[in-house]
């Protein structure tokens, strides 16, 4: 971001600067998005309005009919604009709008490319809120889900005419099942959909970039990694720029006014930005996107360090013999390493799960680590996915997403190993 008249005069669809596309990870993270200059703050400033003035009717009259510049917060705000181009950056895509939430992001991403009539597949271990947009929401809106097996051959023998996207998570949740994304890619456009990937466990690109393997849409909670200290709620949508839509009515239809005709390649992005922010105004505050661009820069020393506690702990309870079934992708006896070797890179991610034999007498006993349905914090905390955070899917579902009653899902934060071992330890008795 430069200034505000740049702002003003830029493109609908942002493009990555070129300079930052050849920066590793960490650099993007703590450069992107800020501004160089005499008296320029060192740091991604917070820009606390509701509105944006003009200094002729022309100029309000241009901006109203192109939506591509600062009008009003609801739809674009400089500090929003800058950590959406950081995000755009690490995940190496075309373009990205960031709005309230992660459900706000899945939502606007099923909501870009499907209508009344359409389909769309996904594998069965998802976060909760996305299983419940699949089931309940889409529905009222005509749009029916197939849920299957995290397997190419499952999602291909799921899909039909109208299917216009499949959905997977990066590292399934809870069951730490990672997709093959190539193969999902290739089964998604032989047919004509785009397959989209909630990245939030892939932690903004750090432990893995979707776009990279073939994916077109890339979601976030940026609650999570993110933030970092479980202090605000955020989510993003992130577009590639080897999508086709060229086999998607939404896009074609109208002939010379179809949406591809009218806005090229930038179209998805478009919809995506027009859908979560100007329509529905799932909007991200100012203050949020500054906290999420900054919780951005410290996320490759947290989730460096917070995958490494997390392999140290289910090596450890592996052979605890206390403790049921763990499962952990970075477990060498795990049925999804060879897949995670492939697509992750810097760790494994900071989510284990595991059996225990009574979780309400486990849970009661903890002391450092804390019960609480959140992922991503600075915190260890854990939760019992049967009762909360799965226990509104049918039991079937559930089992298929790796829930059991024993199973305790736990999120590594930055404390010590050694006091994490110790109350564990402690719990399990
Ligand atoms: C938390 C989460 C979401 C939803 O994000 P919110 O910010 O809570 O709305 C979506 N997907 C995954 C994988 C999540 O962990």
């Amino acid at each position: 971001m430069t200034d505000l008249r740049d702002a003003g005069q830029a493109t609908e669809t942002q493009s990555v600067p070129t300079e930052t596309t050849g920066w590793g990870f960490e650099t993007t993270a703590v450069q992107t998005g800020i501004a160089r200059g005499l008296g320029e703050t060192v740091g991604i400033p917070i820009h606390q309005a509701a509105a944006f003035q003009f200094e002729t009717l022309e100029q309000a009259q241009e901006e109203f009919q192109s939506n591509q510049g600062l009008s009003y917060a609801r739809l674009q705000n400089p500090t929003v604009r800058a950590l959406e181009e950081r995000i755009t950056a690490l995940e190496r895509g075309a373009a990205t709008v960031a709005l309230a939430s992660g459900q706000a992001a899945t939502f606007t991403a099923l909501l870009s490319v499907c209508r009344a009539g359409d389909h769309v597949v996904s594998t069965g271990s998802l976060f909760g809120g996305s299983a419940g947009l699949l089931n309940n929401i889409l529905p009222l809106m005509g749009v029916t889900a197939t849920i299957t097996e995290n397997t190419p051959q499952a999602i291909e023998a799921a899909m039909r005419d109208n299917t216009r996207l499949v959905w997977a998570e990066t590292i399934g949740n809870p069951a730490g099942d990672v997709p093959d994304l190539e193969a999902c890619a290739a089964t998604a456009h032989a047919r004509g959909a785009l397959l989209g990937i909630d990245n939030t466990w892939g932690g903004v690109g750090y432990l893995c970039r979707p776009l990279e393997y073939g994916a077109d849409i890339v979601t976030h909670s940026l609650t999570k990694w993110a933030g970092g200290h479980g202090s605000v709620m955020g989510g993003s949508v992130t577009v590639g720029n080897r999508h086709s839509l060229t086999r998607n009515p939404i896009y074609t239809d109208g002939g010379e006014s179809s949406v591809l005709n009218v806005r090229g390649e930038g179209a998805l992005a478009w919809r995506q930005r027009w859908f979560g922010a100007h329509q529905l105004g799932m909007t991200l505050a100012p203050h949020n996107a500054f906290l999420l661009a900054q919780g951005l820069e410290t996320l490759a020393l947290r989730l460096g360090r917070e995958s490494e506690t997390a392999l140290a702990l289910a090596t450890w309870l592996e052979r605890h013999p206390r403790v049921g079934r763990v499962s952990y992708p970075g477990l060498p006896g795990s049925a999804h390493h060879t897949l995670a070797r492939r697509y992750l890179r810097g760790g494994f991610g900071a989510v284990l799960t595991f059996e225990v034999e009574d979780p309400a007498a486990f849970l009661a006993r903890l002391g450092v680590v804390r019960i609480a349905p959140n992922l991503g914090d600075s915190r260890t905390l854990v939760v019992h996915p049967w009762t909360t955070t799965h226990g509104k899917m049918p039991e079937p579902a559930r089992r298929a997403a790796g829930v059991t009653p024993h199973t305790i899902r736990m999120s590594v934060g930055l404390e010590d190993v050694e006091d994490l071992r110790a109350d564990i330890g402690g719990a399990l008795g």
